[in-house]
């Protein structure tokens, strides 16, 4: 039998590993965190700068969620001594009606009503007189919700890393896990540099879970795409944006033309906005790592550029810094996330916990903690992946 090297060992280093783990650590158990790359790696789902922050949601649980979330990020910038959530606005609207991976917006809105979340309703010409857009269709319609934002994901990953190193966390970079055995007793990691033991096992490899569960026979099923994005600079730096989602579907042919951007990110100490088509790129299985361009996320980003010269006229409409990001989703579209035990679904599942998949990164802390409990409590944790949690 393999050497135990901590009492929960995690798979995976980006923000749901690193948050993951310090929790473990501040529960006073040993814990290591295994990641094939390097933190702060650029060809995982953590990878850039920013992420939208946001309360509005189309169901009521996830919005709750976002709520009971908020201090968790406020604690954690206390602890980082540094802000990671920037309250600069969620600017939603289109077409209301048009449903994306993100929800649709007469929903979201009634969401707020339910829970008291205030906000305002805008027409176009509102949303072109506050913030700055041109030329908007006249039927588009949607809301402001102050309290959104952009998270700061550089600072994040810095902060729960430094953090978790503080509370005991060891990290070993460059060291890919090939299989999980789980027994009675506890789990044995098998990686290219030998075998390990832990009591329980907690895997964060975002869109690569489905290559290590697999072989388990319990496989996500995840729907693996790269996204593409470029930025565009600022023609009048006196005129900045909140964070936004345009729900936009083609007349002729339906499909999904949804876009969303950013604001100026004081952190990237460059003067240029994001702004990104959401749209899904195929990824070879296999090849997830790969972060090449390709001709249809070149043909995405000229159509986004298109949308920015029609319609923020306060940005230069030539895109720079084109790249693309490693996203996952369930494949059922009822769900938003896995996070769980695998209890049920193989012997000894409940030494196995999950999280995987969804727009998971304004729930970081949430996510992390709860990675921690039903690591820690393996006697009897909840089985979550296996409900619609
Ligand atoms: C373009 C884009 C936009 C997004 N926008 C938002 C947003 O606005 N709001 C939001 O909340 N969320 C958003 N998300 C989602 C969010 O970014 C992800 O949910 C989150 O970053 C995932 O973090 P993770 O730690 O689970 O995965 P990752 O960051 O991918 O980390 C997984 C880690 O596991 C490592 N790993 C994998 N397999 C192994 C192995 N076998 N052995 C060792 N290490 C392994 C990988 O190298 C990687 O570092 C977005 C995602 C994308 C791609």
């Amino acid at each position: 039998m393999p050497e135990r090297h901590a009492d929960v060992l995690v798979v995976g280093g980006g923000a749901i590993g690193l948050a993951a783990a310090r929790e473990v650590a501040r529960r006073g158990r040993s814990v290591c965190v295994l990641e094939r790359f390097a933190l702060g790696h650029e060809r995982g789902g953590s990878a850039g700068w920013e992420r939208q922050w946001r309360i509005q949601y189309s169901q009521e649980r996830w919005a709750r969620l976002a709520l009971e979330t908020l201090p968790l990020w406020r604690q954690l910038e206390a602890e980082a001594e540094r802000p990671l959530v920037h309250a600069r606005g969620s600017l939603w609207f289109g077409q209301v009606g048009v449903a994306t991976s993100e929800g649709e917006l007469a929903l979201a809105a009634a969401v707020l009503d339910a829970l008291e979340v205030p906000y305002d309703w805008l027409t176009a010409l509102e949303i072109e007189r506050r913030f700055g857009f041109a030329a908007l269709p006249r039927d588009h319609e949607g809301f402001h919700q102050a309290d959104g934002g952009v998270i700061d994901v550089r600072a994040t990953l810095e902060a729960l890393a430094a953090l978790g190193v503080r509370s005991g966390v060891r990290v070993v970079e460059h060291l890919a896990v090939h299989a999980l055995e789980p027994d009675g007793a506890g789990v044995t990691v098998r990686t290219a540099r030998g075998d390990s033991r832990a009591e329980s096992v907690i895997v964060a490899c975002g869109a690569f879970t489905d290559a290590l569960l697999a072989p388990l026979g319990c496989g996500l099923g995840l729907r693996v795409f790269r996204m593409a994005s470029a930025h565009f600079a600022r023609r009048r730096p006196d005129v900045d944006l909140p964070t936004w989602y345009a729900f936009l579907e083609s007349a002729e042919t339906g499909a999904n033309e949804s876009l969303y951007g950013f604001g100026h990110d004081p952190w990237t100490g460059n003067d240029l906005v994001r702004v990104a088509p959401d749209a899904e790129l195929p990824v070879e299985p296999g090849a997830e790592a790969d972060t090449a361009l390709s001709l249809r996320a070149a043909e995405q980003l000229d159509r986004t550029a298109r949308w920015v010269r029609a319609h923020l006229p306060h940005l230069t409409p030539r895109p720079t810094h084109p790249g693309t990001c490693l996203a996952a989703l369930p494949a059922d579209p009822e769900r938003e996330f896995y996070l769980g035990t695998l209890a049920g679904r193989i012997p000894h599942g409940e030494r196995i916990v999950v999280q995987a998949a969804g727009w998971a990164f304004k729930f970081v802390p949430a996510f992390g903690r709860t990675c921690a409990d039903l690591a820690t409590g393996i006697d009897a944790p909840p089985d979550r992946l296996s409900t619609p949690w």
